[in-house]
């Protein structure tokens, strides 16, 4: 069974605002309009989960009612508002003060064009969203209501993109609710940014991390079969480029069952604990004979999250960033920041991990390598070899800043390296940074923000913003319209606002 969340099983509802004042043969016009509009979004092939079309609400009684009943259905990730007519929005407050989950206000109509020469005001009173929901947005601003406003027709794809990127964000609230994450260890010695508060993050997006001794993974890892490590043997032989000495007649194979039975332990210790994603660190290793690599890769690659040296925050968001961009192809990886090409108008960043980069990054057939590790002690691990595939993505951080959370995100480009890098051992990415290295650096550092995280090249930077927002944690974007001088201002404004 799959860790991550099936679309198929998750909805929207299409909540549509009147009231009696024009009678019930237009109730019944605004029932048919919604229900058009609502199958037009939904046979568009544009949205990632299903949108169900809800009985119209005309009064305050049977608004709260669909919000109570929104919050406890264990499918509903969000709600999409739209006032057809014209919906007083005293009738919901009460309402909009019980949801707790995600709201979309979709600002449209049923119409495209103005019927110029058939238009009355038979017309005029159906077809007024532009003044039902100019009282709606003013009752959410009043109520302080956290929303995304869709501007539109569901006829036009840039809407329908839009409304596609708070659904993905809306479930990744939905798989932060509840998730649980295990921890092998703590954080690596005197490290900062990866360290928080554990109880903030459970109270903010209702993940759980908790911590397990490492040798409680070996004694799983012990039980794993011989029969099912073979079988895992057999999958890699067929899955990757095995390098000759890992291969079933090479001198090293031994080692690679010790990675198998890791994985195999790994998964058997999380599926068991309900788990969602974890951390290891090369510091606390008790008796596992190496530093998980391949089982960490292909953990990611399945949509486990992971942090390295006891970064739970950084596996948090790799588990959320591989349930919210389900469907597109590529994937989320643990990526850490290590090195550039300063080269002047050219800079490109490179990112790699020891070991723990994901293979959803390349299209291409992995090679399968065995390699020392300087630290940690072990014996050498085995570990998934490849560059990342050219083209858009972002990497995002996440910082316990002191008194709250930060995310911080960057749109990148990643591009192919320049030369073969046949001395790297590792899984790696190379990217241009947006909108440029200096500006995207200076503010990366300005923000505090991390030298891990979660690099997807599924989602978009509207993603992750619409998921602060209904999360309701701060956001710092990077992104092709940023200038150093306002992202540092922001900060400062954040830092107000937030207190
Ligand atoms: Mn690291």
């Amino acid at each position: 069974m799959s860790v991550l969340p099936s679309f198929d099983k998750l909805k929207v509802w299409f909540l549509v605002g009147s009231q009696g004042l024009y009678g019930e043969d237009t109730l019944r016009q605004v029932k048919e309009q919604s229900q058009q509009v609502c199958a037009m979004l939904n046979d568009s092939g544009d949205l990632p989960l299903s949108i169900e079309w809800r009985p119209v609400l005309t009064d305050s009684a049977s608004i709260a009612e669909a919000m109570e009943q929104a919050n406890v259905d264990p499918q509903v990730v969000g709600v999409i508002a739209w006032m057809h007519t014209f919906s007083p929005a005293k009738m919901w407050v009460r309402g909009l003060q019980l949801l707790q989950k995600p709201l979309l206000h979709f600002h449209t109509q049923t119409n495209v064009k103005l019927p110029y020469a058939s238009l009355d005001f038979d017309f005029m009173n159906l077809n007024q969203s532009a003044h039902g929901d100019r009282e709606f947005g003013y009752i959410l601003t009043r109520l302080g209501v956290p929303r995304k406003s869709v501007v539109g027709h569901a006829s036009d794809p840039r809407p329908r993109k839009e409304i596609a990127s708070w659904m993905r964000a809306a479930v990744g609230l939905h798989t932060a609710k509840g998730m649980k994450v295990a921890r092998f260890g703590d954080n690596m010695r005197q490290v900062a940014v990866t360290e928080g508060d554990k109880t903030a993050i459970e109270s903010v997006l209702g993940v759980s991390v908790n911590t397990w001794p490492v040798n409680e993974l070996v004694e799983v890892t012990q039980q794993v079969s011989d029969a099912d490590v073979e079988e895992l043997l057999h999958t890699y032989d067929e899955a990757y480029d095995v390098v000759s000495e890992l291969r079933a007649d090479g001198a090293r194979r031994d080692s690679l069952r010790d990675s198998a039975r890791i994985e195999l332990g790994l998964r058997r210790f999380l599926t068991d604990g309900g788990f969602s994603a974890f951390t290891d660190t090369f510091e606390d290793l008790g008796g596992l004979k190496q530093l998980p690599g391949i089982a960490a890769q292909r953990l990611m690659a399945d949509g486990y999250g992971f942090g390295a040296e006891g970064d739970w925050k950084t596996a948090i968001l790799i588990h959320l960033a591989a349930a919210m961009g389900q469907g597109l192809p590529g994937g989320a990886s643990l990526m850490e920041d290590y090195t550039y090409d300063l080269t002047p108008g050219q800079e490109i960043g490179l990112g790699a991990h020891m070991l723990e980069v994901s293979p959803t990054l390349t299209s291409k057939k992995p090679s399968l390598e065995i390699h020392p590790l300087d630290i940690g002690g072990r014996e050498d691990p085995c570990r998934l070899v490849f560059t990342a595939d050219p083209g858009p993505g972002v990497v995002a951080a996440l910082s316990d800043i002191g008194p709250r959370f930060r995310l911080v995100v960057n749109e990148i480009e990643l591009v192919s390296p320049a030369e073969d890098l046949p001395n790297l051992p590792v899984g790696r990415a190379l990217w241009k940074a947006s909108p440029d290295f200096v500006t995207a650096t200076k503010c990366w550092l300005e923000a505090g923000a991390a030298h891990h995280t979660v690099l997807s090249n599924q989602l978009t930077t509207e993603v992750w913003t619409d998921f602060a927002r209904m999360a309701g944690i701060e956001l710092a974007l990077i992104d092709n319209d940023t200038r150093f001088a306002d992202f540092e201002r922001n900060l400062r404004f954040e830092d107000m606002y937030r207190k």
